[in-house]
């Protein structure tokens, strides 16, 4: 993964901050969190807002911790499977998180969300989770109803212990548990209410958001949920349909602004031959020590999953790539990187990780994409609170014939989620006029053309901010500051 604006880019104050623990107090933070378990219980006398403090401080310890021991000199663990755990002395986050929280909250938590969302199904609980756009829209349904229930299936299907995942994924074990926590603590202690929300409503209109309207101490959690996840292992969080999607494809991979190797390393497990490259790569066992720097602006000094070679775009246009799949992976935001990829590659197929017209990428780069590429496949993935990605994939038009002579119109992504009206490449300006399409502020995914295709969706909508931990209801003005113009 190479970046989000969302997530703040290069932890370098915490984690120089971090470098000067002693690795004594890495054992200690263990022992500080499976202390805290009792008080964060549904039954203790701790108010919301104290659990949630709590948490936050000890997480970051703890993270904060696991980062100067990952960076270490001579802590040199190079196996991925020993570098987030036992090598270190250390919980894994995922098992330091179980730890530290009462025993079965996630499973209450999940168990809630999977039989509320039950009782409301509809159209979209039919969904498997991986269409098309056409196939959805055919089918009577828009993204944001497709997305919630790929969500809700993910958890139903971690309440089946027959599921356990082949292969070990902590980024989407932490994604997972840390759903849970926002379940029990946001939304539990009350934090994430209607109320906390309608007292953090947008004063303005703002053409784009650097993270999504809500109540202070959610933004903190939200923060603190990603951003050590982000930096040690990727930006986007790969489900098992999405790894399974590429590795289908049948190709070879390389992938362009890989970060720490953190997908790569996965679906290498899958049997996929993965050509990793990122222009910061950094070192196994860190350089902290040495004064040396990565340079890596995303990862700071975070050690690599697996192979991740030097390299930057132009590197694509070498005709040992002409049967490889080009994978990027949340691609710098309003930068040319992801533009310059696509016009390099000389292979067929692209695999796209990020957010359309959103925190990912740049308008340049979706325009290529229309002009040149057929859409053959979309599948929701697990977001985080503050964020709205999805994977694509791609297939080069054939013949050399570019769309609509030339000058594609309609955005090959972005659609009513009622209608399917299809949106345009134009993106908003800042004054957020009213444009093709708007979407919400809160949730980045409910869009739609008009006033009345946002009622129309609202039942939809309405489910995506419960399970995405979104206290306000879907915004009731269409053309008022809580939705804004994604492109004209
Ligand atoms: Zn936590
Ligand atoms: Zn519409
Ligand atoms: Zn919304």
């Amino acid at each position: 993964g190479a970046s989000a604006a969302a997530a703040a880019a290069a932890p370098a104050g915490p984690l120089l901050a971090a470098r000067q623990l002693l690795p004594d107090a890495v054992q200690a933070v263990s022992s500080i969190g499976q202390a805290l378990a009792p008080d964060l219980a549904a039954d203790s006398a701790l108010s919301g807002r104290a659990k949630l403090t709590a948490v936050l401080a000890v997480d970051d310890f703890y993270f904060g911790a696991l980062y100067a021991e990952l960076t270490r000199d001579g802590s040199g663990a190079s196996e991925p499977a020993a570098r987030l755990g036992g090598c270190v002395g250390m919980l894994d986050p995922a098992s330091f998180f179980a730890a530290s929280h009462p025993a079965g909250f996630v499973r209450a938590a999940t168990e809630g969300a999977v039989s509320a969302s039950r009782a409301s199904s509809s159209r979209a609980a039919a969904a498997d989770g991986t269409f098309s756009n056409a196939e959805a829209w055919a089918a009577g349904g828009g993204w944001t109803g497709r997305a919630v229930a790929a969500h809700v299936a993910l958890l139903a299907a971690s309440l089946s212990s027959a599921a356990k995942p082949a292969a070990p994924n902590p980024l989407y074990e932490l994604w997972r548990l840390r759903w849970a926590e926002a379940a029990t603590l946001l939304h539990g202690g009350g934090l994430a209410s209607a109320a906390q929300y309608a007292k953090a409503r947008p004063a303005g209109r703002a053409a784009r958001d650097k993270e999504p309207p809500a109540p202070p101490l959610v933004r903190r959690w939200r923060r603190g949920e990603r951003e050590w996840p982000c930096w040690l292992l990727a930006f986007a969080v790969p489900s098992a349909e999405a790894l399974a999607a590429v590795s289908e494809l049948g190709l070879p991979v390389v992938e362009m602004g890989g970060g720490v190797g953190y997908w790569a390393a996965l679906l290498r497990r899958r049997g996929v031959a993965v050509e990793c490259f990122d222009s910061a790569p950094t070192e196994a066992g860190g350089k902290g020590g040495k004064g040396g720097e990565s340079g890596n602006t995303f990862h700071g000094e975070c050690p690599p999953w697996g192979p991740v070679q030097r390299g930057s775009s132009a590197l694509l246009a070498s005709r040992r790539f002409r049967r490889h799949a080009l994978l990027l992976c949340y691609p710098p935001p309003r930068a040319p990187m992801a533009a310059e990829c696509l016009a390099a590659f000389c292979g067929d197929t692209v695999v796209h990780v990020g957010e359309w017209l959103g925190d990912t990428g740049s308008a340049a780069f979706e325009a290529a994409l229309a002009e040149g590429w057929e859409l053959t496949r979309r599948l929701p993935l697990p977001c985080w609170g503050d964020t709205a990605e999805d994977l694509t994939i791609w297939r080069r038009r054939g013949g050399g014939v570019p769309r609509g002579g030339g000058a594609a119109a309609d955005h090959p992504v972005l659609r009513c989620d009622s209608c399917g009206k299809a949106g345009s490449l134009q993106p908003a300006t800042v004054r957020d006029k009213p444009g093709l399409l708007r979407r919400c502020r809160y949730c980045r995914l409910a869009c739609y053309c008009s006033a009345a295709c946002a009622r129309r969706g609202d039942a939809e909508h309405k489910k995506c901010h419960a399970v995405r931990m979104i206290g306000a209801p879907p915004p009731a003005d269409f053309g008022g500051p809580e939705y804004h113009t994604c492109c004209v």
